[in-house]
């Protein structure tokens, strides 16, 4: 079967599937591969379970004209949802960076709502199948699309441009995450600067942040629609109080419009600006802007406050590499509350100069002086001289345990795969 009579079997059925376990009654299930597990294997229980289709790689999975062999499922998923993109062609902005890239993309969509249908990731889905999932569920009545794009390697963000196509642009910002993956920060910027690259050929455009001299330089020849805190004809705002709930400030035609948000943290300024210049350029009324960015709340320990009966928790285990890290650490470290605890977790993924990376941590914390510092992981166990550290989450939970913490204002930051949300209980 060519992409053509595939597409039409998507356009006719519509709904698509990738776990045979919850398959949609006349459902698309593609049988993708996982690190440990081979989706060809569940393509007849898929068609059992309601799919109408099962789309395999594996000759040796052919149940009957129900399954259609291709060479690559992937591929082909993502061939059908950029083939479905490019039929709706409606307007899309890309979103990519290294910190702030679903909180952008939320807060974009929450602004650009306030006028347009719009269709946005969900959640995190931002991979080489999340993105190819998201846009499958375009539909004729969507005006508008806001798509997240992560990478871990070089090449990710140009695979994944060219499925989107989008027709305008963000990168939120470049620092060090997944060294791993990239070898270095020029491979981050190599990275991220593919989507610019894809804009530049396209003739689309960027919303960018007029003060970062990374992102300027590599922004060059781009169409730019502009934001950021230095005074300039384009939008321009500036954080007044950060205590803990960010409020800000920021101007149209002279008028000054101050917002009391429910984000935590001085760098989430950005990931407004950006919010308020597409939604500015979209045309949504100001006073609709500041009130889409006032009610908006994060989710899943995404810098999320806490008051619990002991202690006051900035949670934000949600990921941390060493930019989103240095950065909450000079926010809590700014702000007027006393006394403060923090409770860091690893950073993962930083490679072989991880070590290095959390030496500048743990030097940062010597000059800034909280009143309690807890580390816990390999790394800062290693490098965390000078404070208590703890070789896994678990012997910190131990440890507060016997000795809790009462009073504090905390701030908890660590990757994903740290689970330092495990310790809210206690604290
Ligand atoms: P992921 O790579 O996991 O998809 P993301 O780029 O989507 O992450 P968010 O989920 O929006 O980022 O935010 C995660 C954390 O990153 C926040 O809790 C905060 O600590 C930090 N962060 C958010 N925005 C910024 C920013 N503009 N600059 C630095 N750090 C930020
Ligand atoms: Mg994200």
């Amino acid at each position: 079967m060519n992409t053509t009579e595939l597409y039409e079997l998507f356009v006719h059925h519509r709904k698509i599937s990738t776990d045979s376990r919850n398959c949609p009654f006349g459902s698309l299930f593609f049988a993708l591969k996982g690190e440990n597990f081979d989706g060809n294997q569940f393509a007849a229980k898929a068609l059992d379970a309601g799919a109408a289709y099962a789309i395999i790689d594996n000759p040796e999975y052919q149940v009957n004209d129900r399954t259609i062999l291709v060479d690559d499922v992937l591929k082909t998923l993502q061939q059908l949802a950029h083939r479905h993109r490019k039929m709706l062609g409606i307007p899309i902005i890309g979103i990519t960076g290294t910190n702030g890239k679903t909180t952008t993309k939320e807060l974009i969509a929450a602004v650009l709502s306030t006028k347009y249908n719009i269709l946005y990731t969900e959640g995190n889905l931002n991979n080489q199948i999340g993105v190819p999932l998201t846009l499958l569920r375009l539909d004729n009545d969507h005006e508008m699309a806001v798509i997240e794009m992560g990478a871990n390697h070089p090449g990710d963000i140009k695979e994944l441009v060219e499925i989107v196509a989008p027709n305008y642009g963000i990168i939120t910002n470049i620092g060090c995450a997944h060294l791993e993956g990239f070898g270095s920060l020029e491979g981050v910027i190599q990275t991220k600067g593919e989507l610019y690259d894809y804009l530049r050929h396209t003739k689309g455009k960027i919303f960018i942040q007029h003060e970062n001299k990374i992102l300027q330089q590599i922004a060059k020849g781009l169409e730019q629609i502009s934001y950021g805190q230095e005074e300039g004809d384009f939008t321009v705002g500036h954080v007044v109080s950060c205590n803990p709930f960010l409020t800000f400030d920021w101007k149209q035609q002279g008028k000054v419009h101050v917002v009391d948000t429910h984000l935590i943290g001085a760098y989430n300024l950005d990931n407004i600006l950006a919010a308020i210049a597409v939604g500015r350029y979209f045309k949504i009324p100001a006073e609709r802007i500041s009130r889409a960015i006032a009610t908006y709340e994060p989710t899943n320990n995404r810098s999320q406050w806490k008051e619990t009966e002991k202690n006051h928790l900035i949670i934000d285990a949600y990921n941390a590499n060493p930019s989103s890290m240095k950065l909450a650490l000079e926010n809590f470290a700014q702000m007027d509350v006393t006394p403060k605890a923090v409770i860091l977790g690893d950073m993962r993924e930083l490679g072989p100069t991880s070590d290095e990376l959390h030496q500048e941590v743990v030097q940062q914390l010597r000059e800034i002086g909280f009143d309690q510092v807890f580390l816990c992981g390999e790394h800062f166990s290693r490098t965390g001289n000078g404070f208590q550290t703890f070789p896994t989450t678990a012997a910190l939970k131990e440890y507060l345990q016997a000795h809790p913490l009462n009073g504090f204002h905390i701030l908890l930051k660590g990757s994903h795969s740290m689970a330092l949300e495990t310790l809210i209980d206690l604290l």
